[in-house]
């Protein structure tokens, strides 16, 4: 996989995982007694939960748990609310997480209005498909979408999730493109797929493009580069440009859930376990991760790294109780052993960060503002908004800085501190329209 250069003169090459042509078929995995299922949390809602510890649900239900809150999950299984918890996920994101005790008898929950597709129907009922469809960009009139991309391959190393679905789930794709024409609007629908794997998809409603095997090409920002011929500015995203990105998993799910009314509520993924072994699976969404350990006796001891998603970008995980989740690609599980731990080593000026970076940023500078949480002279002068979130600087560096979660977490403040001064600066406009207009009525009545 990777071909790391001779004393470092020329870039090291990392290739993304690519199925044979024949693919195996997924290994199936079921929760052993619970599902958990995480419900995002908007705010403190003002109404009483809808649903309660002890309430029966059905598979393929809806579950809003505050009536004046439009989130939602679905359930996966047929059983027994057992808990609803606090769970804060990266990032400070709050969720409820709801525990459900698994009945022996399954029970379908009513289908979904899915003879007339529209995008508030899709909205209301299937956010929580696999894949996570990004259906509230489709419905932002700021964003103006004028084309979808379906990743048919997917973004980490390692992983092969969505490559095994284009090849598996290709009439769910079709139908799910021509749902997705008809509720959006949206005309333009291109596929990519990696490199030498384009061949055989014959009419699908989309135009089908490769994109190189090569780190991090199948990135949003670099197939919007090499695919679409478009740079993204800094500090702009591709829904900017009027692209959204959906997996081939999430449109897959759409054609599913229209062809039948019933929302899908299997994940699948893939598992790299600590031996190296590659296995696709799938399971019910909200099976804790331990429950798919367990069918495959990988042991976890102190120090060894559960990774969600891939080895590059991913995040790890703490709880062998961590569920599924609509969008878990991956699950890459490392011994201590062979856990690239990160250190305090100050960085040595070698440039390999440098070197590899693919939006050519001057990394060793960025970094040490980085460190020190100078966030906005980072992204005032070394570029931060550029960067595409690819961690190959990170995989290099010989000082084991970790510098992609610096910069995720130098984003994540930005944006929080850009929100709060916008809040702020509208609830001062509020006060200031208010106390104009009690100064108009005062001088009228006057
Ligand atoms: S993660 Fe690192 S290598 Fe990748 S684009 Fe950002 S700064 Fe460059
Ligand atoms: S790779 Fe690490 S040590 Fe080398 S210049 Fe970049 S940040 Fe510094």
């Amino acid at each position: 996989m990777l071909k790391k250069s001779f004393l470092g003169l020329t870039n090291p090459r990392i290739d993304y995982e690519l199925l044979p042509v024949k693919v195996p078929e997924p290994e199936q995995v079921t929760p052993a007694k619970t599902v958990t299922l995480f419900h995002p949390k908007n705010g403190a809602p003002s109404a009483a939960p809808v649903f309660q510890v002890g309430d029966r649900v059905k598979t393929g239900q809806k579950l809003a748990l505050f009536a004046d809150d439009p989130a939602y999950v679905i359930s996966s299984v047929t059983g027994t609310i057992a808990s609803i918890s606090s769970y804060t996920g990266d990032y400070g994101k709050e969720f409820s997480a709801i525990n459900v005790s698994i009945d022996e008898n399954e029970e379908l929950a009513d289908p979904f209005d899915h003879q007339n597709p529209t995008l508030e129907t899709a909205i209301a009922h299937l956010a929580f498909v696999p894949g996570n469809p990004a259906y509230s960009v489709l419905a932002d009139p700021e964003k103006n979408i004028h084309t979808i991309v379906i990743t048919g391959v997917d973004d980490d190393l390692l992983i092969a999730t969505n490559q095994y679905i284009v090849t598996a789930a290709l009439n769910d794709i079709k139908k799910g493109i021509g749902i997705l024409k008809d509720i959006s609007g949206v005309e333009r629908i291109i596929m990519v797929t990696a490199g030498e794997s384009m061949q055989g998809y014959g009419h699908i409603g989309a135009e089908v493009k490769g994109v190189d095997t090569v780190y991090p090409a199948a990135l949003p920002h670099m197939i919007m580069k090499d695919v679409l011929g478009k740079v993204v500015p800094a500090g702009r995203n591709c829904e900017d440009m009027g692209t959204c990105f959906m997996t081939a998993e999430a449109v897959a799910s759409i054609g599913q859930a229209h062809a039948s009314g019933q929302i899908p509520v299997h994940k699948t993924l893939t598992l790299v376990t600590k031996d190296g072994t590659q296995r696709l699976v799938k399971t019910t969404i909200g099976t804790p991760i331990r429950d798919i350990l367990d069918t495959y006796n990988v042991s976890i001891n102190d120090e060894d790294r559960i990774i969600f998603g891939g080895p590059m970008r991913g995040s790890a995980v703490y709880s062998l109780d961590h569920p599924v989740l609509p969008d878990t690609n991956g699950i890459v599980v490392v011994d201590r052993s062979d856990a690239a731990y990160a250190s305090d080593y100050p960085c040595i000026n070698c440039g390999d960060c440098v070197r590899v970076c693919p939006a050519r940023i001057q990394v060793h500078m960025l970094v040490r503002f980085l460190e020190s949480g100078q966030f906005e002279e980072a992204a005032d002068n070394y570029d931060l908004l550029s960067c595409v979130e690819c961690g190959i600087c990170s995989f290099v560096c010989v000082s084991r800085i970790p510098i992609y979660q610096y910069i995720k977490l130098a984003k994540y403040e930005l944006d929080r501190a850009r929100a709060q001064e916008a809040a702020e600066l509208a609830e001062s406009t509020e006060e200031m329209e208010a106390t104009e207009e009690i100064e108009v009525t005062e001088a009228t009545d006057a």
